[in-house]
Order: structure tokens, then sequence, then C-alpha cells
């Protein structure tokens, strides 16, 4: 059995999954899902030219003097509230009032704001003046959103993969797009194994843990874009292994995830019942946490067994599922930046492509990382104390205090 880099193990995972297929949703329910297409502004945005404030259309030529000691007195012609529609057109000596929004009348080229004017009744439902004398200049285009400022229609504004945030959903709405192709969620089946496992709920026992990865990593699969289903435990036995992976079969997954169950004396059993419909490969990869880690396809559907180990399961998650996950939702950008961040005491490594768990904050303008508790990878509390994990490339043995080095932060 060879020693697999990381990039390794993860570049043969990856050549499996392929974008999931799409679907069509209500806008509303829209934000973070996949974008399937290009979308192409249908019109204009603004629709029309409109004042950017509350005060007075006016034509820029009959106030391009005035100051407050030599105002210029308009007559007031039409009023023009936000949503109307006016037909009339300014002549000289004229203006309109106008509500930030509203469409600028014909003859128009400028807006002086309310308070630059005579007129100061700002109660809702005043009626417009008779007159009103201008105390500023202004001149053409002053507080007018020209028809087409933000957007041209046939311009392409989002992108096809990428993730809707709540300002696309905005956007989509002013364009009119009450309805959008997106990828749909990838669907994820999560078992755990173990003879010796809980649920949460149930007093301990001698011998016996709670189930903790099912409540990790279904929230793993949920934080990062896709829907769980979750299955429950399996036992050390092919009876039970081969249940769940059916089921997981029957549901139509597009990946069948598990934990544990993988370490040499649960192996042969898990291999047997996937191998019986499928194939299936152990890597050991070289990596801590983590470094047993299995993959194959049981009934044509994508399988990936993590190490049980708490922490491990977690890092394997971020190191090959987040990346897979992200290849199965069609989605640009869903996979993990690094940061750099300043090692605050020195780090002795094994040599392998390590992770470790620590707490980056900011000291003096510097992202300073201080390792979190015992590094052991069934220690969940010193990933729960933590915020960042750290990523020591293989072959490093020692990083010294004040070296930067890669982080993810979680
Ligand atoms: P295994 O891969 O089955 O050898 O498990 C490795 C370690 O992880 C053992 O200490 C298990 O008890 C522990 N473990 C396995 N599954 C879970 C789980 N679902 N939640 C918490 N710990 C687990
Ligand atoms: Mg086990």
């Amino acid at each position: 059995m060879s020693l697999l880099s990381v990039d390794q193990a993860r570049e043969r995972i990856l050549s499996h999954f392929q974008p999931v297929t799409t679907e069509t949703l209500l806008l509303a329910g829209c934000s973070n899902r996949v974008l399937a297409q290009d979308i192409v502004a249908p019109n204009d945005l603004p629709p029309f030219d409109n004042s950017s404030m509350d005060g007075f259309a006016v034509r820029a030529a009959d106030v391009t003097e005035v100051t407050s000691d030599s105002p210029r007195s308009l007559r007031v012609v039409a009023d023009i509230p936000a949503g109307s529609h006016p037909t009339i057109s300014l002549s000289a000596g004229e203006a309109a009032r106008i509500m930030t929004g509203a469409p600028m009348p014909g003859g128009a080229d400028a807006v002086v704001p309310v308070e630059d004017t005579s007129f100061n009744d700002r109660d809702a439902g005043a009626p417009a003046p008779l007159e009103v004398r201008v105390f500023k200049s202004a001149k053409p285009g002053w507080n007018i959103r020209p028809r087409g400022m933000d957007i041209l229609s046939g311009e392409i504004v989002l992108n096809k993969k990428r993730i809707l945030k709540p300002q696309d959903l905005g956007l989509l709405a002013m364009l009119g797009f009450a309805n959008v192709p997106v990828f749909r969620k990838p669907r994820v089946a999560l078992f755990s194994s173990g003879d010796e496992l809980l649920p949460a709920e149930a007093p301990l026992e001698d011998g016996k843990i709670r189930d903790s990865n099912s409540y990790t990593l279904a929230a793993l699969i949920e934080g990062a874009g896709a829907e769980v289903l979750r299955l429950g435990v399996a036992r050390d036995n092919s009876d039970s292994v081969k249940a769940l992976l059916d089921k997981a079969a029957d549901l139509q997954v597009d990946l069948i995830l598990s934990s544990a169950g993988v370490s040499v004396g649960a192996f042969d059993f898990v291999k047997q019942v996937i191998e019986s419909n499928g194939s299936m490969d152990f890597w050991r990869v070289n990596m801590r946490p983590g470094k047993p880690v299995t993959f194959g396809e049981y009934k044509k559907i994508p399988f990936i067994g993590l190490p049980g180990n708490p922490v491990s399961a977690f890092v394997g998650f971020e190191v090959f599922v987040r990346p897979a996950l992200a290849q199965l939702s069609g989605a640009m950008g869903r996979s993990r930046s690094a940061v750099r961040v300043q090692c605050a005491e020195q780090i002795d490594s094994d040599g392998r492509e390590s992770y470790l768990r620590a707490q980056v904050q900011e000291e003096n303008g510097a992202l300073i990382a201080h390792l979190t508790g015992h590094q052991g990878s069934g220690n969940l509390h010193s990933l729960v104390q933590a915020n960042a994990l750290l990523i020591i490339p293989a072959g490093v043995k020692c990083v010294p205090a004040g070296q930067e080095v890669n982080a993810w932060l979680i």
C-alpha cells in the first residue's frame, strides 16, 4: 500500500465528481444556491432617469448663477411623487416638485435638493407650493440617476456557478427574475460506524462513547451547501453496513460519507461489502491527522470513508469532502482559501502534511497563531477552542517561532 500525498489523494477523489443537475426555484429560495446560467439584464437599470433627492426638478440654465443672496424664483407647475408618470415638460422659469426615485419630467436636467430652496414644509402630504425660490446653483445632471447608469440591457450581471448572495437576490428581483435556474443541492448520505457508539441522548456505559461525528459532519455538509440524509450508525458487522449502504443507494444520493470502520480491524468487512457491489481503495495519505482514507463506489455512487477519530473526521472533511461537494455543487469558489499567519511558538512536525488546531488573533497588526490544547486526533475540545487549522507542509519538521504558515479559518 503506497503513501499518497494529500494532493494526489484529492485529485483522485475529485476526478469522480461532476456537477449535479439543475432545477428552477422561486427567487426567495435561492439564497446561497449556485446559479446555473449567466444572467443577462433584460432592461436598463435604473429603467428611467430619476431623481436621487427630494427637491425640485429644474432646467439647470435657470439656476446656474443663483446664490442665497440672489435666489431665483421658479413657478412650480407639477408635483411628481415616486411611482408617478409625468407627462409635462418644463419650460424656462418652471420647476416641478419631485421625490426621490420619481421619474424626471421632460425639459428638466437637474434636481435642486429641497434644503437648497425656500420650501421647507416636510410634512407628509404637504401640498407643493405655487412658487419656489432656489438658493443654490445647479448644473446639468446634478442629482439625477440616469437610465442605465447601473446596468445596461444585455449586460451579463451574474455569472453561472456563482453562489447567490443576498444582494444578488435583490438584483435578480430588480431585473424581474422571479424564477431562477440553479444547481440542485448535492445529496449526501451520512453514517457513523462502530459497536461502541451510543446516541447523544443515551447515558454513558462502560466501554461506549457517544457518536459525535454524525453531528459534526452533518453540520459541515449543510454548511457546504449540500443536503444531508442521516442514516444513523452501522454496527461492526457486514449486515449492518450493507443495510445502510443499500439505503443510501435507494435514496440516490450523490455521495455516501461514513466515519470510522476504516482502521485495520474493522476495515475488512466494509471492504467486502462495498466490493460486493462496487470497488474500494484504501489509501494511506501522508497527512496528520487523518492518514487512513477510503474511497470507492457502491452501486455506482461515490463513497468516502473518513477516519473515526473526531478531529481526523473533521480534517478529512475539509481536505477531501468539501472540495468534492464544491465540485458536485457546480459552484466556483466554495473551497477554502488560506491566509498567512505567524506562529507564536516553534512547531515541531513529523514531516507529514499536518493540520494543527490553533487560535488565530490579531496582535499589533499581525495575525498570530497559538496552538490550542492537546493535538491528538481524538481531542475534540482543542478543535472547539481553535478558530483555524494551520497547514504545515509535507517534509517540514520544524517551524520556528515567528515564521508564517498557511491557515484555514474555520
Ligand atoms: P475506528 O476508525 O473505527 O478505528 O475509530 C477510531 C476512533 O474513533 C475510535 O476511538 C472510535 O471510538 C472513534 N470514533 C469512531 N466513530 C466515532 C464517532 N462517530 N464519534 C466519535 N468517535 C468515534
Ligand atoms: Mg470502529
